[in-house]
């Protein structure tokens, strides 16, 4: 009898898995600093990449004390860090999205691909909860929403969660790219009115990061 194949991806979403996840999303947030700020100096005040480099640098310091910690107490810590920890829109909005995907997870010690799905869209409905903002109107939601029709999709559809998650990733940054012609119409952005058409939203080009180091995570890709 020959032994089973080994997967290449993971199967589930353990703590570990999330561990890599977040550690990778605070990586490419430092290394997007500077993209990051550039995009809120042309809409906003130039704080987003610094804010946000805050709050997962702070994240993952936090996290690196307990080796034993469960998903939900993984992206409970990085919520409440990124709410004490960055100034602005995004510290509370991004909270919310790591508080509830900690609620949806629950006890468990790991997500299977639906779990997970579930989870990344209890945090979208965190967002809402937070800021309000509808499809459209230029913010983050406009990168995450499609990222989580896309992963709910694929995961009925049955692919296993490495290729949902790239799938989630071309969506995520489609939906990043489509910010670019619209009109802001929530946060510091929609001050400029007519003048934000024509740049893309901060915060949706973090969400595309975060969805990105999500399939890398998954799929035990975590180079750097
Ligand atoms: P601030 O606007 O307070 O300076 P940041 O610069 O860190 O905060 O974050 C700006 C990003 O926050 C925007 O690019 C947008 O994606 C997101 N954002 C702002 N307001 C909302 C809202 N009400 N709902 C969802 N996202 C929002
Ligand atoms: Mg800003």
């Amino acid at each position: 009898m020959s032994a089973p194949p080994v997967p290449e991806v993971r199967a589930v979403v353990d703590a570990e898995a999330i561990r890599s996840w977040l550690s990778l999303f605070a990586a490419e947030v430092a290394r997007n600093r500077d993209l990051l700020t550039r995009l809120d100096a042309a809409i906003g005040d130039a704080d987003h990449g610094a804010n946000l480099d805050r709050g997962t640098s702070a994240a993952v310091s936090a996290l690196a004390g307990d080796a034993a910690l469960s998903p939900r107490t993984l992206l409970k810590t990085m919520g409440m860090t990124l709410v004490s920890s960055v100034g602005g829109a995004s510290g509370p909005l991004y909270g919310s999205l790591f508080l509830r995907m900690a609620g949806s997870a629950g006890g468990a010690d790991s997500l299977d691909a639906p779990a997970f799905a579930a989870a990344l869209r209890a945090g979208l409905d965190g967002v809402v909860a937070r800021g309000r903002a509808q499809a459209g109107d230029k913010t983050m939601y406009d990168a995450l929403s499609p990222a989580c029709d896309a992963l709910d999709h694929a995961v009925a559809a049955g692919n296993d969660l490495g290729h949902a998650l790239s799938l989630a990733t071309a969506a995520a940054d489609a939906g990043r790219n489509a910010t670019i012609p619209m009109l802001a119409r929530k946060g510091r952005a929609s001050y400029l009115g007519e003048r934000s058409v024509g740049h893309q939203d901060p915060g949706a080009t973090s969400v595309a990061l975060l969805i990105s180091t999500a399939a890398r995570a998954l799929s035990g890709d975590v180079s750097q």
